[in-house]
């Protein structure tokens, strides 16, 4: 273990300990193997994927799963996404694949969508949060897929973030928020999506749309017609218990805006939009994007940045409420509901 500890040579100045300091470290991984060997070993290990960063433990380990979910201090009821390498592997997660949601993996797998499917027996309790259902992903991301394939047995995975925190999309994201509360981080490229993997119930006739992401409802929907979009019932208990729950926020004040063009000046605040500011240099941290899906990419590192700053405020322009701009929507809401 002690060998393994070696840091690679770009992150060693940011994050050497102070002389006497005997904090476990989390190592900086290369190679997908190595990083499986950690997981199969029951350790907790984050890894790339063209989402956000996961934390990746063994499904079918209920003391891994324990430490996993110390380790983020995420609660016990937000059930954690089941991610396999190939379809081979889905009878060790699922019971059943209705013919609906064969249609959406041969469609969107691999990918950023999560189907949820009744779960199988060797997936333990501590997975689903006790549910009788399993998220369940293949995810489209090399160094992820190595990964999953060198483990050779199902890995779940919630985003590599301290609970409550937005999720990271580079691994020194990652380290920020975990590092000496894991044993490693598989290192690659920032995250190509930048949110969360679109969540797809699909137990019932028509599959429900639990949560939005990069896979957009007008796509699901040229697979399957009825797919809809969930709308909670008053006083209904919530499908996805992990919605309940305060999601994606800096510290920093989010407030939505429709142009950040017409916000005042100031030195104290960020903005991220389509469109600049009069004058982006009187502000504390400005990022313009190309477009949504450049939004999408850029919006939970820009949260950090803000953090990272010290600004107080964080202006985030509105997109249209359709296609990858409903997820980006969603996220933002979240993060400015106090
Ligand atoms: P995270 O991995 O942090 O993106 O969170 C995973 C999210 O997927 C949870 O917060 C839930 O909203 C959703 N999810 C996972 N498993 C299930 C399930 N069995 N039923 C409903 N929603 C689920
Ligand atoms: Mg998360």
């Amino acid at each position: 273990m002690a060998k393994s500890r070696r840091r690679l040579s770009t992150s060693s100045s940011r994050r050497r300990l102070p002389a006497g300091a005997a904090a476990p470290r989390t190592v900086v991984l290369r190679a997908p193997t190595r990083a499986a060997d950690l997981v199969r070993a029951g350790q907790l290990v984050a890894f790339p994927t063209e989402t956000v960063y996961g934390l990746g433990a063994l499904a079918q380990d209920a003391a891994a799963i324990g430490r996993l979910f110390r380790a983020k201090g995420r609660p016990s009821d937000n059930p954690l996404i089941v991610h396999i390498a190939d379809r081979e592997q889905l009878p060790t997660v699922v019971r059943r694949v209705p013919a609906a949601a064969a249609a959406l993996m041969a469609a969107f797998w691999p990918g950023p969508l999560t189907l949820v499917l009744p779960r199988a027996r060797a997936i333990p309790d501590a997975v689903t949060a006790g549910l009788d259902s399993v998220g369940v992903r293949l995810p489209n991301h090399p160094v992820a897929l190595a990964f999953l394939r060198a483990v050779a047995a199902p890995v779940a995975a919630p985003s590599a973030n301290r609970s409550g925190r937005p999720s990271p999309t580079r691994w020194q994201d990652v380290l920020a928020d975990l590092d000496g509360r894991i044993a490693g981080v598989l290192r690659g490229a920032p995250s190509q999506v930048g949110l969360e993997s679109t969540v797809v119930d699909c137990r019932g006739r028509t599959p429900v749309v639990l949560r939005p992401g990069a896979i957009t409802l007008e796509q699901l929907r040229t697979v399957v017609a009825g797919v809809r979009p969930y709308a909670p019932r008053a006083g209904g208990a919530a499908r996805s218990p992990g919605l309940r729950h305060r999601h994606y926020a800096p510290n920093a004040q989010v407030v939505l805006v429709d142009d950040l063009r017409r916000v005042p000046a100031d030195a104290t605040a960020g903005g991220i939009g389509r469109r600049a500011p009069v004058a982006p240099e009187q502000f504390g941290r400005i990022r313009t994007c190309r477009s949504v899906a450049a939004y999408a990419r850029a919006v939970f590192a820009f949260f950090r940045a803000c953090d990272a700053a010290g600004l107080r405020t964080v202006y985030c322009e509105r997109v249209p409420d359709v296609g990858l701009g409903a997820a980006l929507m969603d996220r933002l809401r979240r993060a400015a509901a106090r």
